[in-house]
């Protein structure tokens, strides 16, 4: 018995299409929002993309997508297939561990209580958002679920710097498209994002 999840095709092509270095945290959300956005364009998944960059020089290691429904997996969010495509690269379960750059998740929307979980477990040491969780709930209709409500604070309690508001609005106007679309809002009874 196993499970695997997968990027789609096109996102590996985004990726190898990518420079090796950016440094710009915008440049890196920018990147960011418009994998979500052909994420649910092409039907290969939720509108959230992250992406895991080394925080000092912004060497990309990776951009991935939301794979929930495509994978059967409720699990499958940007930022955990993010993170475990990461680790897998870099051969490690752990992106704090020693002798390692410090890494960054840059991600175009409040992580969910699942992921906001996932984030001290991965080892990376700052996390960078776009929209507001509320906001994407009130767009979209996604319930992120009961995140700690100092979330920021218990992050940096635990070393992990938070940036927030970075390209809010264009994050947005990928969940404006998304939910102008009428695509499913999947696990919509309370209890995934
Ligand atoms: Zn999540």
């Amino acid at each position: 018995m196993n499970f695997s999840i997968t990027l789609p095709d096109w996102a590996i092509e985004e990726n190898n299409s990518l420079p090796d270095l950016m440094p710009n945290l915008e440049d890196q959300m920018e990147a960011v929002i418009r994998f979500s956005r052909i994420n649910f364009q092409k039907d290969t998944g939720g509108p959230f993309a992250a992406g895991v960059f080394e925080k000092d020089t912004g060497r990309r290691v990776i951009v991935g997508v939301n794979r929930v429904v495509p994978s059967n997996n409720s699990t499958a969010h940007a930022e955990i297939v993010t993170i475990a495509l990461a680790q897998t690269i870099l051969k490690t379960f752990d992106l704090g561990g020693p002798d390692m750059p410090h890494y960054r998740l840059v991600v175009n929307a409040r992580p969910c209580a699942m992921c906001f979980g996932s984030i001290p477990w991965s080892g990376v040491r700052s996390l960078a958002i776009a929209a507001a969780g509320e906001k994407v709930e009130q767009i979209t209709g996604f319930d992120e679920g009961p995140i700690h409500p100092n979330w920021q604070a218990e992050l940096e309690k635990r070393g992990i710097e938070v940036i927030e508001d970075v390209l809010s609005e264009q994050a947005c106007d990928v969940f404006r498209e998304f939910a102008a679309s009428g695509s499913p809002i999947y696990n919509g009874r309370g209890g995934d994002g």
